[in-house]
């Protein structure tokens, strides 16, 4: 399914122009328009799913093997130290277009990114009352 009013679907899709780095049957990799680092990619499949929440399992079970494809291919081609891989859901979470896609960041020694999680922190007992809240 596509949504005609979902703009990653039109890039996806070919309608709307992208710097395309990877394309496929079922995904095509592009640009961030406002890279965070050098090379700042986003996985973007052409079927519409809001996010990881409604993203189909054989779909979804392809994003990590291209993912990996493109950090390596990414990685050689520049020559980056490091790579991070992310992917927001709903707007607390940071998603602001609301088409699963998947961020591939390069990160370079000098990039000055901060993309690190301040820890909160929490007894162990806090610990295994969230552990027992998730399994329970
Ligand atoms: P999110 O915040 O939803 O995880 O990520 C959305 C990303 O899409 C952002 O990094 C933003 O820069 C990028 N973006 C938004 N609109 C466009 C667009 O039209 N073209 C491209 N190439 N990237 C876009
Ligand atoms: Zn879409």
């Amino acid at each position: 399914m596509r949504d005609e009013n979902c703009i990653f679907c039109k890039i996806a899709n070919g309608e709307i122009p992208s710097r395309t780095l990877y394309e496929d049957d079922d995904f095509r990799v592009i640009l961030d328009l406002n890279p965070a680092t050098k090379g700042h990619a986003l996985i973007l499949p052409k079927e519409h799913y809001k996010n990881l929440y409604e993203i189909d399992d054989s779909t979804a079970a392809k994003v990590l093997p291209l993912a990996r494809k493109m950090a390596v291919m990414m990685t050689e081609k520049l020559n980056c130290d490091g790579f991070n891989v992310i992917q927001n859901n709903n707007e607390i979470a940071g998603q602001t277009v609301f088409h699963f896609h998947v961020h591939l960041i390069p990160r370079y020694n000098d990039d000055g990114q901060s993309l690190v999680m301040p820890a909160c922190h929490m007894t162990a007992e806090q610990l295994d009352a969230v552990r027992d809240e998730i399994t329970g």
